[in-house]
């Protein structure tokens, strides 16, 4: 299937079909020799990681905080892969960055959230990682641009990277939320449509910022056809240098993978397929009459809109869209529909319908 899970495929070594996640996992930062060779030692036990993972260069938001080990981190992190047969993944943002990663075999360069947002940056280690075999995997960008990600992808693929695949570590908001990074599950969904070849992975560490919500995350993932995680651990989160509240320790992972449902994405049995199939073809029943119902009710709405025209009243009539709005996400509510998606359904439809009365000529 892909590079990542090349092995990992073999029907004879997962007869259930079961889609096998290629799982990297380490700490937020490699802070020390003896923290990076303890938590690796204890996640190599765990046999469903594949890779190891630690921050060499942090990027923190505030000046004064712990910058990363630098260049001294990645001989510890050489000495891990030497020592647990893992292979290795670090953040890379400059083009030196690159040098010393390739220097010290380094197998995964992941370009982290704040760098994807600059075509420079992203064009740099483009350049820099040109001609070699390095595996280079992209996180989303902190704003939910999916042109932005989408750009990153073809820099690397334009300089000739073929081994690349694409980090969800979720999207800057401003205000409250339940998540650090807000997951906006449907722009990961679209990368997925452009690039159908590459592997794309969860990021539930930055997208939660707490532990609590991290196994609700990761099966999130899991449904939403995944290929992998790379996750937060460290062999004591409470004393994590940095993002101490995501971190969970390498006995916490293995719990947390127990906790998942693993699902597949295909099957064989054809009874499974009649079903989907006839389930399906109801789906596409049904679309087909969502949009000509939508339609009706657009002709109506252009009608009004004439009528409006020809009265010199409004388009935009604020207590009529209050009133369509809360009777039904209250009618919705009682069909299970949250509140929110009844929101953005309801906006998307009346947008379009002010769109079309202003196109009415008469
Ligand atoms: C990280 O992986 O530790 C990191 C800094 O991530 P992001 O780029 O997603 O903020
Ligand atoms: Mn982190």
């Amino acid at each position: 299937m892909t590079h990542l899970m090349k092995d990992k495929t073999d029907i004879a070594q997962n007869p259930n079909h079961t889609k096998v996640p290629f799982i990297i996992a380490g700490p937020c930062s490699a802070e020390s020799e003896e923290q990076l060779m303890a938590t690796a030692v204890e996640l190599a036990k765990e046999k469903r990681i594949n890779a190891l993972r630690a921050g060499i260069w942090k990027p923190r938001t505030k000046p004064g905080g712990f910058e990363g080990a630098g260049t001294k981190g990645l001989a510890w992190m050489a000495q891990a892969k030497k020592q647990t047969g893992l292979p290795i993944a670090v953040e890379v943002a400059t083009s030196k960055h690159v040098e010393d990663s390739l220097h010290f075999d380094v197998d995964i360069l992941w370009v982290g959230a704040r760098t994807t947002v600059n075509p420079f940056s992203v064009q740099q280690l483009a350049d820099a990682v040109k001609g070699t075999d390095v595996t280079v995997l992209i996180k989303n960008p902190i704003n939910p641009d999916v042109n932005l990600w989408a750009g990153a992808v073809e820099r690397f693929a334009k300089a000739g990277v073929t081994k690349i695949g694409l980090i969800h570590r979720g999207f800057s908001a401003y205000g409250k939320s339940e998540f650090r990074n807000v997951p906006l599950w449907q722009i990961p969904i679209e990368l997925k449509r452009l690039f159908p070849e590459l592997p794309m992975l969860c990021d539930p560490s930055h997208i939660c910022g707490n532990t609590t919500l991290l196994p609700s995350t990761v099966q999130k993932s899991i449904d939403l056809d995944y290929d992998g995680l790379i996750i937060e651990s460290h062999i004591n989160p409470k004393e994590a240098w940095t993002d101490a509240a995501q971190q969970v320790s390498p006995s916490d992972l293995t719990d947390l993978l127990d906790s998942v449902i693993w699902k597949s994405n295909y099957a064989d049995e054809e009874s499974f397929r009649r079903e989907l199939d006839s389930l399906r073809e109801q789906i596409n029943y049904f679309d087909e009459e969502l949009i000509s119902l939508i339609n009706s009710r657009m002709l109506a709405a252009m009608k009004i809109g004439s009528l409006k025209k020809k009265n010199s009243i409004t388009i935009f009539q604020n207590t009529r869209w209050s009133e369509i709005l809360e009777k039904l996400t209250e009618k919705g509510k009682q069909f299970g529909f949250s509140e929110e998606f009844m929101h953005t359904y309801l906006e998307a439809i009346h947008l379009e319908s002010i769109r079309l009365q202003n196109q009415v000529k008469e």
